[in-house]
């Protein structure tokens, strides 16, 4: 039985800005998008659960989320480099954990974990390690579902949010997931939840249990079949393998500082730990970026293209350096809290130099 999990990260643009302006944890932040027409123009992406508690929707008109708003709301504009960044971190910690990863959006992965959990309750240790280093790292709540594929695994984790941990069993499709509103299968927008309505389905199981042929006229065979599976917990769809597209390691340095020279050991220490890494990811890289954590906890990234691939640590040490000083440089006044090292722009290691590498030895 394939054992699959579903990470979404929780109100992730909204948690990103409470850790940069730690004083508006607790407090209702919207994140919007700004169209720039007007001062207000534009929609809400995400809000934290507080602002959610007035009643403040992603999607919804920045207007109407300010006359809903009160005087301790704060709005800001999407930061989507910061959010990136922080959310690349994140993918690299979760795929770490899996047999075979596939990253859905910004906030959103699903794991294949079937070969490396055995059952559905050594999933939910897996989930927890998950959860507890994403919250140490980077200071993230999660949501995390267990089921049996990705439809199940993406309900499992809607069932429980902010920080939860659902693990859905085969045997409880009946239980937990059929009583559901049909509008809870996420391929479900309004316009087929309306359509479903029309022909008295209201809850999964009506769906699971609808007359095939019924069902086909209205929604055509394949959408038909597709749903009427997913009712019945039947999901055939693979998580495959996102092809990795950064190793980094970030780390809070043993006290604030500037001193070239404790940065440069720091350096060397993150980039031994990328090592094993890279080798194990069997990848060649090409970008090599600084990211500077100022004590005001502002992210500052640097990075420089090499001319050519390579999957040699010390250039990666000598840019890095190189690049620390750059910044050190620009920012006189800046003291770093934390720092790290990425390697991006990833190549695989070339198939063919091994088949000729075993050619050799043939011989
Ligand atoms: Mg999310």
């Amino acid at each position: 039985m394939p054992i699959i999990l579903h990470l979404d990260l929780d109100y992730f643009y909204a948690q990103c800005e409470m850790n940069r302006h730690p004083d508006m944890k607790g407090r209702p932040v919207v994140v919007c998008v700004y169209s720039g027409r007007t001062d207000d123009s534009g929609a809400v992406a995400t809000c934290s659960y507080e602002a959610r508690k007035l009643g403040i929707r992603s999607g919804m008109m920045i207007v109407q989320a300010k006359r809903l708003a009160n005087e301790i709301t704060s709005f800001l504009p999407a930061d989507m480099d910061f959010y990136r960044e922080i959310s690349g971190r994140v993918m690299e910690i979760i795929e770490n954990y899996a047999d075979s990863f596939e990253q859905v959006s910004i906030d959103e992965a699903y794991l294949d974990v079937s070969r490396k959990c055995h059952s559905f309750e050594g999933a939910k240790l897996l989930a927890s390690e998950i959860k507890k280093e994403i919250k140490e790292n980077e200071n993230l709540t999660c949501s995390i579902g267990i089921g049996w594929n990705k439809v199940t695994s993406k309900i499992a984790a809607g069932l429980q949010k902010p920080d939860g941990l659902t693990l859905i069993k085969t045997e409880e499709l009946k239980d937990k997931i059929w009583p559901l509103d049909v509008k809870e299968l996420f391929t479900i927008g309004p316009k087929t939840k309306e359509e479903l309505n029309k022909l008295g389905i209201r809850t999964i199981e009506n769906l699971a249990n609808f007359d095939m042929n019924e069902l086909t006229n209205v929604l055509g065979e394949n959408r038909a079949r597709q749903l009427h599976n997913f009712a019945n917990g039947v999901d055939e769809r693979p998580v495959s393998q996102s092809l990795r597209k950064q190793i980094s390691r970030i780390a809070t340095l043993k006290e604030n500082t500037r001193d070239m020279e404790k940065l440069e050991k720091f350096i060397d220490y993150l980039a031994e730990l990328l090592k094993p890494r890279l080798a194990k990811a069997k990848v060649h890289f090409k970008t090599v970026s600084i990211m500077a954590i100022s004590t005001d906890l502002e992210l500052h990234t640097k990075s420089e293209t090499l001319p050519e691939q390579t999957d040699n640590i010390e250039t990666a040490k000598n840019v890095s350096k190189k690049l620390m000083k750059e910044f050190l440089d620009e920012r006189p006044d800046a003291v770093l809290r934390r720092m790290g090292i990425r390697v991006a722009n990833l190549v695989r290691k070339e198939e063919k130099q091994e088949q000729g590498q075993r050619k050799l030895l043939e011989f």
